[in-house]
C-alpha cells in the first residue's frame, strides 16, 4: 500500500547508494524460469526446492516446466552466463530488488510473495570479496539506522573437505537417530550438513558436542576464511564466527553468513559463496559470493525501531477552484506548473471553498491559489500565504513564475 513503500523506497534507496559505491549494476532476471534451474542450482535437497517452489502447469500438460523463482541466484547466474557477460565482466557484480515466491505457511515475516534486495558477485574466487559483499551488507543496514544486528558466519569448506566431514558427521549422529526431530531424520539421509542448524529443543544437546565444520576445513578453505576474516576486521565489520551455520540452500561452499537483529525471532538475510553454481547450470566454473535480504522483514524491524520511511514529497501549493469556468482553468493551469516541476495538490471534485481551504490547511501546504468566476473573468488568481493569511491578485500567465519564486 502507499504508506509500505515510504520504507521499500527507502531500502532501495540505501542499496543503490551502496552498490553505486562498490559498483554493482541491477539485474533482473524472468519472475518465471525453467524449473530445471532452481533443482539442479538450489538444489534437489533444499528445502526450497522440495518443498515451497510454486510449479507452473499449462492447461495442456500433466508436468510443470517452469517455476515462480523462490529466490533469485541461479537466475542471475544463467543470465550472466547466457549473456556473455563471463568474457567480459570479470567480475559481475549485481544488485536486485525483486519479488520472490515460495509455498509457506503465511504467517508473520513469511509470505508466499515477497520481496529480496541482494548482491552477487560472479566469476571470482577471491576472498576480498567475500568480505566485500558482507561489509556492503553491514553498509545497507547503517544506512537504514538499524541497530543491533549482527553478522554470524562460518565456513562449510568445499568439495574436498567437504565430505569427510559430513561422513564424521554422520558417525556421530548414528546412534542417536531415535531420539531426533523428524526433521533431523530425513537430513541425515539427504542433507546432514543440516542437522547442525536445527532449531528442534530436543536436538540441540546434540548439536552441541556435534564435530563442526571449522575443525575441518582443508588448507585452501582454511586460509581462504582467515583471510575473509582479517579483511572484516582491517574494515571493522563486526562479525560472530558460529561454527553450527550452515544455511539452507544446497549450492553454497566455504563462505556462510546470516544477518539477525537483537529482539527478532528471525533472520534478516543471509548469504555466502557458491562456487559450484555455474557448473551446476552447465556453465564454466566460477566461484561466487552473494547476499540476499528480505524487504519486509527489514520493514518490520525499522516500524518496530521507530525508524521512518522516506519522506513524502510534500507540495507546497493547493490550488482551489469554485464553478466550472475555473475549474477549466485550473485544469489548464495545472499543465504550466507540471511543465515547471512544481507539485500542486487539488480537489477537483469539491466545489466549496470552504471545503477546499480546510484540505489545504490540512496538507500544510505554504500557498493556496484560489480561482472563481470572478477571476477567471478578470484574468487573475488570488494567491493566499497560508501561515499569514494575506492574499493578492497575481495575473494568470504570471502566476507559475510567482510561485517558483516564493516557494
Ligand atoms: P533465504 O534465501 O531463504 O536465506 O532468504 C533470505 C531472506 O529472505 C531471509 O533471511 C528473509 O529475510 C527473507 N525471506 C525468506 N523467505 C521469506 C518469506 N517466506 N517471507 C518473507 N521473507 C522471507
Amino acid at each position: 500500500m502507499p504508506d509500505d513503500f515510504s520504507y521499500f523506497d527507502k531500502i532501495e534507496k540505501a542499496l543503490k547508494r551502496v552498490s553505486c559505491f562498490f559498483s554493482f549494476f541491477r539485474i533482473e532476471t524472468p519472475i518465471m524460469e525453467d524449473v530445471r534451474i532452481f533443482e539442479r542450482g538450489t538444489g534437489m535437497t533444499s528445502e526450497v526446492v522440495q518443498k515451497q517452489i510454486f510449479v507452473v502447469k499449462s492447461r495442456g500438460r500433466k508436468e510443470g516446466v517452469m517455476a515462480l523463482r523462490p529466490e533469485m541466484t541461479p537466475g542471475v547466474v544463467r543470465a550472466y552466463v547466457q549473456n556473455g557477460l563471463s568474457y567480459v565482466v570479470l567480475p559481475g557484480k549485481f544488485y536486485y530488488f525483486s519479488p520472490i515466491f515460495r509455498y509457506e505457511q503465511p504467517q508473520h515475516g513469511r509470505f508466499r510473495q515477497f520481496y529480496q534486495i541482494g548482491l552477487e558477485i560472479i566469476n571470482t574466487s577471491d576472498s576480498a570479496y567475500d568480505a566485500q559483499v558482507i561489509s556492503a551488507t553491514v553498509k545497507i543496514l547503517e544506512d537504514l539506522r538499524i541497530k543491533g544486528f549482527s553478522i554470524k558466519i562460518n565456513s562449510i569448506g568445499c568439495k574436498v573437505c567437504r565430505p569427510s566431514f559430513v561422513k564424521k558427521l554422520k558417525e556421530y549422529y548414528k546412534s542417536n537417530l531415535s531420539k531426533l526431530c523428524r526433521d533431523c531424520v530425513k537430513r541425515y539421509k539427504i542433507n546432514p550438513l543440516r542437522m547442525l542448524d536445527c532449531k528442534e529443543e530436543k536436538c540441540q544437546v546434540y548439536k552441541i558436542k556435534a564435530p563442526q565444520t571449522l575443525d575441518h576445513l582443508c588448507v585452501s578453505c582454511k586460509n581462504h576464511f582467515k583471510t575473509v576474516l582479517e579483511y572484516l576486521d582491517e574494515m571493522k565489520v563486526p562479525y560472530l564466527v558460529d561454527s553450527t551455520l550452515v544455511r539452507g540452500l544446497d549450492y553454497y561452499s566455504k563462505t556462510v553468513f546470516e544477518v539477525f537483529v537483537d529482539g527478532f525471532d528471525f533472520a534478516l538475510g543471509g548469504g555466502g559463496r557458491y562456487d559450484y553454481l555455474s557448473e551446476t547450470l552447465s556453465g564454466p566454473r566460477m566461484g561466487a559470493m552473494g547476499m540476499a535480504m528480505g524487504v519486509e522483514r527489514l520493514i518490520e524491524v525499522m516500524k518496530q525501531s521507530q525508524i521512518s520511511g522516506l519522506p513524502k514529497i510534500q507540495p507546497k501549493v493547493f490550488l482551489i477552484h469554485m464553478g466550472d469556468q475555473a475549474k477549466k482553468k485550473a485544469m489548464g493551469l495545472m499543465e504550466g506548473f507540471y511543465k515547471e516541476g512544481v507539485n500542486v495538490r487539488e480537489s477537483l471534485s469539491k466545489d466549496s471553498l470552504k471545503s477546499q481551504l480546510r484540505q489545504a490547511d490540512k496538507e500544510g501546504v505554504q500557498i493556496a491559489l484560489i480561482l472563481g468566476q470572478r477571476e477567471v473573468f478578470e484574468d487573475v488568481i488570488i494567491l493566499r500565504d497560508m501561515k499569514s493569511g494575506n492574499q493578492e491578485n497575481v495575473a494568470l500567465r504570471k502566476v507559475v513564475e510567482e510561485v517558483k519564486r516564493r516557494i
